[in-house]
């Protein structure tokens, strides 16, 4: 089996490649920004593909993604995508810093297209996710969510009502956009989300994330191990 990752930052993806030693493949995406490491685990191909950077940070964000995913898909051909990384959720679900959950939907909060059904069931997304993802989680004691996606780290009052009428749980920069590519595809995506703020604690968001950026990642990595025991047992 060929296992894809997916991951924004370096900071959320280092624990994890620490871990399991994929060796960064020099070129591989040449002459786009993506980073791609690689492993082999238990007989299977494990990919670990970095958004990459610009001017000197991480490159965060749908455009990012977008590019990696498509990149990904028609250089690797992978069985499963699994787009790890971080989230903001609510502590109105009983979420709590550090939790990992599983998406169990997708959509976008920050797409504001005013039209008819079709324009606006286009713009929130709500693309198809791994369906075996709630077996998953129970067998492996993951909680799940819907992941919503924009393009900034605040919650504007817009994006708010947008994520409170759909149902919105754990708030990211990428996980539409890699879901977007894989359903042109028929690729299945896997969601992983580490919680590194909660966005109605009242707290300074950027202050919260970077504070817990690192116990996420950690977290990340520990259940990144277990899903891939699962996936490749
Ligand atoms: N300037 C920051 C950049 C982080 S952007 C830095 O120096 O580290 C936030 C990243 O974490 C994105 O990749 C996004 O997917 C995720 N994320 C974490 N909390 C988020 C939130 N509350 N809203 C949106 N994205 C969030």
């Amino acid at each position: 089996m060929k296992i894809v990752y997916i991951v924004a930052m370096v900071a959320e993806a280092k624990p994890f490649i620490e871990h399991y030693g994929v060796e960064l493949q020099e070129g591989f995406f040449a002459p786009l920004p993506c980073m791609c490491y690689k492993a082999e685990v238990h007989n299977n191909e494990l990919y670990v593909v970095l958004n990459g950077q610009q001017h000197g940070s991480d490159l965060v964000g749908c455009e990012a993604a977008s590019v990696a995913t498509l990149s990904a898909i028609q250089k690797i051909n992978p069985d499963i995508i699994i787009n790890s990384g971080t989230c903001g959720a609510f502590k109105s679900n009983g979420a709590e810093i550090a939790d990992v959950y599983l998406g169990n939907a997708v959509m976008f909060h920050d797409r504001r297209v005013p039209g008819d059904d079709e324009w606006g069931t286009q713009a929130l997304g709500n693309y198809p996710v791994y369906d075996k993802v709630l077996e998953m989680a129970d067998a492996l004691g993951f909680k799940t969510g819907k992941v919503t996606t924009g393009s900034s780290l605040d919650m504007q009052p817009c994006d708010k009502e947008i994520i409170e009428q759909n149902g919105g749980e754990l708030k990211d920069m990428e996980g539409a956009a890699v879901a977007f590519v894989c359903s042109l595809f028929q690729k299945p995506i896997l969601f992983v989300k580490s919680v590194t703020d909660l966005c109605d604690s009242g707290a300074e968001t950027f202050e919260e994330f970077s504070k817990n950026l690192a116990k996420a990642s950690e977290a990340l990595k520990e259940a990144n191990i277990k899903i891939i025991d699962y996936l490749t047992k």
